[in-house]
Parts: structure tokens; sequence; C-alpha cells
């Protein structure tokens, strides 16, 4: 375990200034253990118990590292820290947009697409989910503006639809029609606007798109839209 100085560790967190620690901690703020922390430039052993040990302004304190977010990302909103906005950053705490590593999303999606969408400050764990290599799966519900003609089933599973401007077929993907109009869409890779592109490619026009599953790890229904939760360890095992 790491030892750190708490007011650098809580301003790596996104609490403030190291300045702004000493005031929160002069102000009787910062608790550990039950008691005021007077000296912020102690040290402290960092462990994933220490946010049970410790509240800052009366809540408890982040996670300190690993942090991994499940969101139901809505519709309007755009997976990048830089764009005019709204930004998926905009609906989690502001002090989470200044920690240090950072915490990005884990791929993105278009803007106009909703659903499952994970963010985090684990670079490891970001490669493992995107890795080409790994192909871990995506699930889609896609909403059609036109009827399916009935041979995408068989075109997508083939290995062989090419997208326009590309020179490597797609892999197989599997689509499970629901109504005419209402299909999901399982794919493996993650090339650009895929998914729009693979039914633009049959002549069709996805109205609307919502990621539903990653892996074997599906968007809790219970999970609003713009509602975030952290992602438990065994969660994270469904993935892969
Ligand atoms: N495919 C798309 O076209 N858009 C997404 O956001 C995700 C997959």
């Amino acid at each position: 375990a790491v030892n750190a100085r708490i007011d650098k560790l809580l301003s790596s967190m996104g609490y403030g200034s190291r300045r702004e620690i000493g005031g929160l901690a002069q102000a009787g703020r910062i608790i550990l253990d039950g008691e005021k922390v007077n000296d912020v430039t102690r040290r402290i052993t960092v462990t994933a118990e220490l946010p049970r040990r410790m509240t800052v302004g009366g809540e408890q304190l982040d996670p300190v590292a690993g942090l991994v977010i499940l969101l139901n990302k809505p519709a309007g909103v755009t997976c990048s820290h830089s764009d005019a906005g709204p930004l998926v950053y905009d609906l989690l705490p502001t002090r989470w947009r200044r920690r240090d590593p950072a915490i990005s999303t884990v791929g993105r999606l278009d803007k106009e697409t909703s659903g499952l969408l994970l963010l985090t400050d684990d670079g490891e764990f970001l490669h493992r989910v995107t890795s080409p290599k790994r192909k871990v799966s995506k699930t889609y519900r896609a909403t059609l503006s036109r009827p399916l003609n009935g041979d995408e089933v068989e075109l997508f599973a083939s290995g062989t639809l090419m997208l326009k401007g590309e020179t490597k077929p797609l892999d197989p993907a599997v689509l499970k029609v629901v109504s005419p109009t209402e299909a999901y869409l399982t794919i493996t890779e993650g090339r650009y606007h895929q998914v729009r592109r693979m039914f633009a490619a049959c002549g069709n026009h996805v109205e609307a798109l919502h990621r539903e599953r990653l892996g074997q790890l599906h968007l809790p229904e219970d999970l609003i839209a713009g509602a975030w939760r952290q992602l438990a360890g065994e969660e994270r095992q469904l993935i892969f």
C-alpha cells in the first residue's frame, strides 16, 4: 500500500487545492477514525478501506483508485472531455473532473446513442475492455426507420459485410429480430459508428440506438437515464 500526505491525496482526488484541504481540516471537516484531522501534512496508508474510515465535509471519502462507474447514458451527451457539451462527465460529481489520474469513458457511444457506458480511472481495466484482441461483445437495441428486408440476419452473421470506405469485412455479428423495425445486434468490434453503418449498408436507418449489454453485464433496469453507480468487483468479471 502507498503512503500519502493527506492534503496531497485529497487534492489528487479533486477535493480542492492543498490550501483548501488545509482550510477544510481547520474547520474540522476532515474526520479520520472518528477524530478531526488537524495536520493535513500527516501521511496515511492508502488502502481500499480508507473511504470507510474517513469523511470529508460530512460525506464518506470517494474510492481512492480503481473506480469503475456504470452510467445509463442519456441521448444528447458527448463522450468527450473537451466538446462544447453537454458531456457525460457533467453527470458525475464535479470534483471527479479534477481527479488525477483522470476518469475516462471506456470506449465511446455516439452523442445520440443511449445506454450502458462505463467510466474509469483504471487504465489497465480500460485497455482490457476496449482491446480489439479481447473481442468483448456489445449488444445494442436498434430502432429502425424502415422494416427489415429479411436478409440482415444472414448478412450480419456471414463475416463478409464490408462497410463503405473500409477494406476489411466485419466479423460475424448476431441479429435478433424483435419486430420489423426493432432488433438486438451483438457485435465484437468497435468500428466508427458501426451499428448505424451496418444498417445503412442494408438501406435502412437507425432512429434510436441503446446499448443494453457489455459481455454478460446487463444495464440494470432500475438505473434510469442519466443515473450512475459504482460497479462492484464481481460485476466486472461479467464483462470478460
Ligand atoms: N455503433 C454506433 O453506430 N454507435 C454507437 O454509439 C455504438 C455502436
